[in-house]
């Protein structure tokens, strides 16, 4: 086992495993596999109004039926919320993070002044509250980037997409870490979960591309390791669109493993096995198929 390589597959429990998720899920197993590392899933279930019941269940027994199983026990990001209790407060303690009192509107009607593009925050609470009552927790980017000496654009290297950057500050804004509802946001549960599971390889979807700079970010502001990334192509949908939950995508047939891998693996760029092939026999052709074609669909780790 190559103990400097820990590889995870972190599905949100607010519909059950689809072709677009599988992919996801394939591609983080086979690249543990290849690089002879370990595999870990983890069920992020923050966003309680979202999620449904026992999909965390039936989406690892479709994981299982696929072959694809946790090389260490399973963790749930609902039981995690001291470790990001703890993380917050470490940012407020350095004056990195600020309460916001800004409603949705008051966001919307600070971006018209503005100016600002609809996806940022403006900014507006960051020298104080003027009276509002807090609502979320957000991160003060430039004070982080100043004090440790980052650039504004953060630069990193997608394994397979190539060199990537964006201004956290200018296209993003202070971004959410604790939510008006008292959730935990997304960035800072990832953040601090990839950190403790000690993931090496972060192997998910490109609809999240544009999470990693804000992600490099807060792992600087805690003091955590950067792992590296790899997103994997989107799987599209006859309509053009991107498959997901939102829009319908149909949950996998457990009872044709087979095909749904096949699937996934084709939107991978490797080859389809034969009907009947055993999954745990396609899932090792696989592996080796990719171990032998340093050209195939994902990117060799340096
Ligand atoms: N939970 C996220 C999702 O299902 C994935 C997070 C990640 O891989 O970083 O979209």
């Amino acid at each position: 086992m190559n103990v400097d390589y820990t590889g995870r597959f972190a599905p949100s429990p607010t519909g059950l495993l689809h072709a677009g998720s599988l992919v996801a899920a394939l591609a983080s197993w086979l690249d543990a596999r290849v690089h002879n590392g370990q595999w870990l899933v983890r069920i992020e279930d923050v966003d309680t109004p979202r999620c449904v019941q026992g999909a965390d269940q039936t989406i690892l027994r479709q994981l299982s039926a696929c072959g694809l199983r946790s090389d260490g026990a399973v963790q749930w990001q609902s039981h995690r919320g001291d470790a990001y209790a703890v993380a917050l407060q470490s940012l407020v303690d350095q004056g990195w993070a600020y309460p916001c009192g800004c409603s949705r509107k008051d966001i919307e009607s600070a971006q018209t002044v503005a100016r600002h593009s609809a996806a940022v925050y403006p900014g507006t609470c960051r020298e104080g509250l003027k009276g509002k009552p807090a609502r979320a927790w957000r991160l003060n980017v430039q004070a982080v980037q100043t004090a440790l000496g980052m650039p504004a654009i953060t630069s990193w290297t997608d394994r397979l997409l190539g060199p990537q950057q964006q201004n956290v500050r200018e296209e993003v804004g202070d971004f959410v870490l604790r939510r008006a509802d008292g959730l935990w946001a997304y960035q800072l549960a990832v953040v601090v979960d990839d950190a403790a599971q000690g993931i090496s390889d972060v192997v998910r979807g490109q609809d999240l591309v544009d999470n990693t700079a804000r992600q490099i970010v807060l792992q600087r502001a805690l003091g955590l390791p950067t792992p590296q990334y790899l997103h994997t192509p989107l799987v599209m949908g006859e309509n053009g669109e991107k498959l997901s939950k939102q829009n319908g995508a149909l949950a996998l047939d457990l009872q044709q493993p087979l095909l749904a891998l096949n699937a996934a693996a084709h939107a991978l760029g490797l080859p389809t096995m034969p009907e009947h092939t055993p999954v745990d026999q396609a899932l090792a052709r696989w592996a080796t198929f990719l171990a032998n074609n340093l050209g195939a669909a994902f990117a060799k780790k340096a």
